[in-house]
């Protein structure tokens, strides 16, 4: 289908990772589609489209897919808060994303989980992130939280919120992540099918330890508008 003007697609997964963006665009007009609004407008002088899909990979995939079949988006960002992995990044920190990977894809045996890209497909279960539009996201960051708390690297993904100092540390050891999420890997496997560049930029509402659910409930919403500030930054940017 791919309707009408090139826009820059916006992808969420809960409303407070939606509400600044959505206060500060003109929207022109909303489409209901599988339970997703889809709202079309004008964010800090671009052509947007901008959805809150929802939490976890099965939502954000969906709703990836629906906005790249729907509307004439050239490139994708998501973002939202996310758990910091490793010990440089502290809570409010931004991640940008280099690579995204599904950490709870693989195989079952008799001897537990072992991590495996898709059998019987070139697949490298790795999704990599389009260089210019991470760079840009990165200056963006710096813009709002400044150098020192702004990171890049491998983000994965899995549906589960994790809070657990050990598995954090698996998934350090494992992938090198320098974040843990719900929907990154997902919508990158949608992109890539697509050919559409994205970007993925987290803010880091927690640790991914013992005090992940303490911390993503007092610091979530200010995360995710730090997350809202660096898109429109972006944005600014891409204008240029
Ligand atoms: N109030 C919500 C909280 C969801 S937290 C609820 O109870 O359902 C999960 C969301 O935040 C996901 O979108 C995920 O991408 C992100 N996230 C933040 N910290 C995370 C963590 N430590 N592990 C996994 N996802 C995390």
């Amino acid at each position: 289908m791919k309707n009408g003007e090139e826009r820059v697609g916006i992808l969420t997964a809960m409303e407070n990772e939606v509400r600044l963006l959505l206060s500060k665009a003109e929207i022109e007009r909303t489409d209901r589609i599988g339970g997703v609004n889809f709202h079309t407008g004008t964010l800090s002088g671009r052509k947007v489209v901008i959805a809150q899909a929802g939490i976890g990979k099965a939502l954000s995939a969906a709703g990836a897919s629906t906005m790249l079949n729907q509307y004439n988006v050239k490139a994708l960002i998501f973002t939202g808060v996310a758990g910091g992995v490793g010990d440089e990044t502290r809570v409010l920190d931004l991640v940008i994303g280099t690579e995204l990977v599904q950490y709870d894809y693989g195989i079952r045996n008799q001897d537990g989980f072992h991590w495996s890209p898709p059998l019987f497909s070139s697949d490298t279960g790795h999704f990599i992130c389009d260089a210019e539009l991470a760079d840009m996201a990165w200056n963006a960051a710096v813009g709002v939280v400044g150098p020192e708390h702004t990171f890049r690297g491998v983000i994965a993904s899995g549906d589960q919120f994790v809070a657990s100092e050990s598995f954090v540390r698996e998934l350090r050891d494992t992938f090198g992540a320098v974040a843990c999420e719900m929907e990154g890997a997902a919508v990158a496997s949608v992109c890539e099918q697509y050919g559409v560049p994205f970007a993925v930029i987290r803010s880091m509402s927690d640790k991914a330890d013992g005090k992940a659910h303490e911390s993503i409930e007092n610091m979530g919403d200010l995360a995710a508008d730090h997350c809202g500030r660096v898109v429109m930054r972006m944005l600014e940017e891409m204008k240029k």
